[in-house]
Order: structure tokens, then sequence, then C-alpha cells
């Protein structure tokens, strides 16, 4: 079963091998994070060129540090607290920008390692602060003043050097940050198009700040990552669970991605299997509607990547097929798409279709299609894989590739690629967007329902559709009766071509009956056929 529901996995030692790396790809892996904080420049390559010679539909994201405040590297790579002892800051702990400390005040106090380690604020010069538990800090651990607005701008050098490799490496996606405004999210675009990259930007909401202006980050961003490690820090912990729910909700409002990240798996860093509260956590976050779930340390540097990831997929698919999802988006723009959009939603979930087809160019009609929650999986269907990679974060999506000329394929063209790939048995119902002139960049205008196969004829129909092998006598699953006089009634369907008498139909109650068929060609005897029941499309079948 192709699951909906996204996973985005960061890589570290743990995955860092193309077997680990395949085995969660095989699992449903969607995208892959470099954490910058805990990467160097040149892992930027080295992991693309590795994501991409194992599937070309796995994207990228490179997630900038922004004016993160970490602590340095220790000797060992960890440094043991003790409650209770002070230590000096510049000497006994370091942090990547000591400015910060200048807003900091006698009393307040400073968390470390996503909170997991607590300290006071006990003198400032020299600048002491006492450990309030025990615990244990990695190099480069995050630090926390809950409170202070502590104003270290948007991106730093470092990340300005990440971006530029990203963007020559052709990452999918940056993610950025402790974003806190709008104009956090402008600043990096801004970098990024001066640079020559047309990246998807996720903003990362994990302040008060940035929870406070969700609305406008909403709009300049392309996603919004739920960074609960933080926010659970710059937070009490009561309110992150309600945080979560109005983010992706007001995200989603605007057609904005969502991933719910950090923790979400924490148990299996080092079990194998997870717990029943964590399992309770990723089943609401699916409800709550998020595109898609992340895992942190169980990929990175956790003991079961693999089997992280297969956690995720199997609650996934067990949730998606029982729930249904509610979309709350509008889309704001030009309502021609939209509507189109919307049309090929309800088309699709109430011929139960087996997929929707949406030819795009810049996925703008992806995402929309996607957003609106049908029940259908929705196929991007693009001749560019770095528009494919980026569209496979969306709830719903699953990249088709198309080849050739994007704007002069034509309609059978594009059926051909539908039908050649694969992914559609024989009668499959599918709804497709367009935009004409040219399909895929003419703007979509279009919606329209096609049948897997080739068109033979049509005629009224009776009973379920039925795939099986056409016969004019003999051996078979489906009987064409050319003369209206039927020889045996155990075949499984009946193809009348002239009108079959009242009581020959009345004695063949049950079975699938098409009458009153008009053919474009004779059907052959022995020639695999299939039978709408719902149309009364008769179609040639490749089922074997
Ligand atoms: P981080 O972001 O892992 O880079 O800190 C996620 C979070 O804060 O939840
Ligand atoms: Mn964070």
């Amino acid at each position: 079963m192709l699951m909906k529901t996204k996973i985005v996995a960061t890589i570290g030692p743990a995955s860092r091998s193309a077997d680990i790396l395949k085995g969660m790809m095989e699992n449903g892996l969607s995208l892959i994070r470099i954490n910058s904080a805990h990467a160097d420049i040149k892992d930027v390559g080295e992991i693309t060129k590795l994501v991409r010679s194992l599937d070309r539909n796995v994207g990228v994201m490179i997630d900038l540090k922004g004016p993160e405040l970490r602590t340095g590297e220790f000797n060992g790579g960890m440094l043991r607290i003790v409650s209770g002892t002070n230590y000096v800051m510049g000497k006994d702990l370091v942090l990547n920008n000591m400015n910060a400390l200048s807003a900091v005040q006698v009393g307040d106090k400073i968390l470390m390692s996503d909170g997991e380690v607590s300290f006071e604020v006990v003198k400032t010069d020299p600048f002491t602060i006492e450990a309030l538990n025990d615990g244990v800090l990695r190099d480069r651990s995050r630090v926390n003043i809950p409170g202070r607005f502590i104003e270290l701008g948007t991106i730093t050098d470092r990340d300005r050097s990440f971006i530029k490799e990203g963007i020559s490496q052709g990452v999918d996606f940056f993610a950025l940050s402790f974003v806190q405004k709008s104009d956090n999210v402008d600043e990096l675009r801004d970098f990024v198009m001066d640079s020559g990259g047309d990246q998807y930007i996720i903003s990362k909401i994990e302040t008060k700040s940035g929870l406070d202006n969700i609305e406008d980050i909403v709009r300049s961003s392309d996603g919004i990552m739920v960074a609960r490690g933080d926010l659970g820090v710059e937070l009490p912990l009561k309110e992150v669970v309600l945080a979560q729910k109005r983010i992706i909700k007001i995200a989603h409002e605007d057609g904005d991605f969502t991933i719910v990240a950090t923790q979400v798996l924490e148990s299996m860093v080092n079990n194998s299997s997870p717990t029943r509260a964590e399992i309770s956590d990723i089943t609401n976050a699916i409800i709550d509607n998020a595109d898609a779930i992340m895992l942190s340390e169980e990929s990175a540097i956790g003991k079961y990547p693999v089997q992280a990831v297969r956690t995720l997929k199997e609650v996934s698919d067990y949730v998606e097929e029982r729930v249904s999802f509610d979309s709350s988006y509008y889309f704001k723009g030009n309502t021609i798409a939209y509507s189109v959009a919307r049309a090929a939603k309800i088309l699709s979930d109430d011929i139960k279709s087996d997929g929707i087809v949406a030819l795009t160019h810049t996925g703008s009609t992806v995402r929309m299609i996607s957003s609106l929650r049908p029940k259908a999986m929705v196929y991007a269907a693009t001749v560019s894989d770095n528009l494919a990679r980026k569209l496979n974060i969306y709830f719903g999506v699953m990249p088709m590739h198309m080849e050739g000329d994007a704007e002069k394929l034509t309609f059978p063209e594009v059926m051909d690629h539908i039908v050649r790939s694969g992914q559609f048995a024989d009668g499959s119902k599918l709804v497709i967007t367009s935009g004409d002139p040219y399909f895929t960049f003419g703007g979509t205008n279009d919606v329209k329902v096609a049948v897997v196969g080739k068109f033979i004829g049509r005629g009224y129909s009776f009973g379920d559709s039925i795939n099986g092998t056409a016969t004019y006598s003999g051996n078979g699953d489906i009987l064409v009766v050319e003369d209206g006089k039927i020889p045996d009634k155990n075949f499984k369907a009946f193809i009348f071509t002239v009108d079959p008498k009242p009581s020959v139909i009345g004695s063949l109650n049950g079975k699938t009956i098409v009458t009153k068929t008009r053919l474009v060609r004779k059907i052959l005897e022995g020639e695999h056929i299939y039978i709408d029941g719902n149309t009364g499309i008769i179609l040639t079948s490749s089922q074997r």
C-alpha cells in the first residue's frame, strides 16, 4: 500500500550508508535531512550524491542552524554536568555566540541539550551558572534562554556557505531554525534566489515569537516544521501539543506542508521497539493533518534507524486507512487552477478513482490537490526530477516521471506514460488534471476521467467490473454474443452486440452483462478484455 504520510529522516553516523538508506527508503522515506549543526560542508555533496544514486524521488534538506545558540565542543565529545556545581562561561563552557549573554541577568534560567540540563545564572562577572540537575552535554548542544529575546540575526556566515554548497549540489529544501518573524524567511529566500537557488523553504517554529507570528511566517514559507524540541523548552511543555495543532491548522489553510519533528520515536534510539506514548503521538500527528513526520537522533545516531522508519510506516498505513482527512485549505489566488483542483478532488472521491494524475510544471496544482486531501493518491506528473522531489513532501503525493519536452507532450503520450509506469491495473479509473494549450505548463484548466486500457467499445452494463478472456463459443470468461442466443450460462460476463430478449437478460441475473454494445473493432477470440461495470466501457487488458 502506498503511504500518504511522508517520512523525513536526519542522516548521521547511524544512517550514512547505502544499505541503511535503502532500508529506510523501502519503508517509505521521502526526505533526508542534513543537520548543519552536526555536518561539514563537504558532507552536503557526498550525501546528496549518495541519496540520488539510490532513489531519484528522495529529496535532501539542509537544516540551517540560523541564529541558534549552541555550546562549543568538549574534550572527548561530551561534558558530564553535576548538580550544584558552578560553571564559568567562556572557561568551563563556551557558547557559539558569547554576546548572547549580555541580555541575561542573575536569576535567569539557561537550558541546555533540549532542556535536559538546566542552570541558573548566579553571577555575571565572571559569568557563572549553577547546574540545577545532573546531565550530559554533547558537542554543540542547544542552549535556550527562555523569555529573553536574543537578537542573533537570521543566517550566519556558516549558513551562507551551506546554502551556496546546497545550491551547487542541487539540494531541494532549506529549513531555517528559530524563525521569529516573516522577515527572517524573506531574508533567507532573497539570499537563496540571489545565489541562484529555488529551493523550498521550511520555517522551523521553535520560539514563542515564531508562534505569535505564525500567520505571517506561513505566508512567506513553503513549509513549516513544528520543532518541538526547542519549542518545548521555550514554552511550558503542556502548551506544545495545542501549539502543534494550531501551527498545522494555520499552515494547512494556506497550503503549506507541515513536518512534525523531534522525539517522535526517541526510545528507539536505544530500543528496537517504541513506547505506547510514541505511537499515540504519531497517530495524533497524522490525525492533526501533518504532511510529514521527522526522525532526528533516531535515524542520525540511533541503533535502529530502519526499524524507526518502518514503525512510522506501520502506524501511518494503519491510521490512514481508518481516518478521513478533512481540509480547511483555501487558496486566495488564481481561482481557475484552484477550482479545477477542487473539482478533481470531488470527482475522485465520488467515483472512488484509483488516482489523481496532475500534470504539473510549477507544482502548484499538485500542492493544491494534496492540500484538499482527496482519498486517492495524487500522482505528480512532471518532466522535472527537481520538482518531483519537492512535491514528494506533500501528503499523498507520488512523483510520476514523464519524459520528453514538457511543452509538446500530447494527451495520448501522457496516457502512454501513465500506462507504462505500470502503477495502474487495466480498468483503473484516473482523474487527470492538465492545462491547455500545453499539458504541463499551460496553466491548469482541465479535469477529465480516463480509464487505463485501450478502448474497444461501449454498451450499457449491469453487474461488476470484470477482467478476463473473451470468447465466441468455447473457452473463456466473457462470452461475446452476436445473435442474441446463449449456448451456456457458465461465463462470468456476456457482451451482446445485438439486443437480447428480456427473458435472456433475466436468466443471467447476477452476471455482468453489456447490452446495446457498439465496438470500434471486433473483439478477438481469446483476447484479454476488461469491462468497466460503472460505465459499460470495454477495454483491451494487458492482464496475464
Ligand atoms: P533541531 O530542531 O533538531 O535543529 O534543534 C528541531 C527542534 O528544535 O525540535
Ligand atoms: Mn531546534
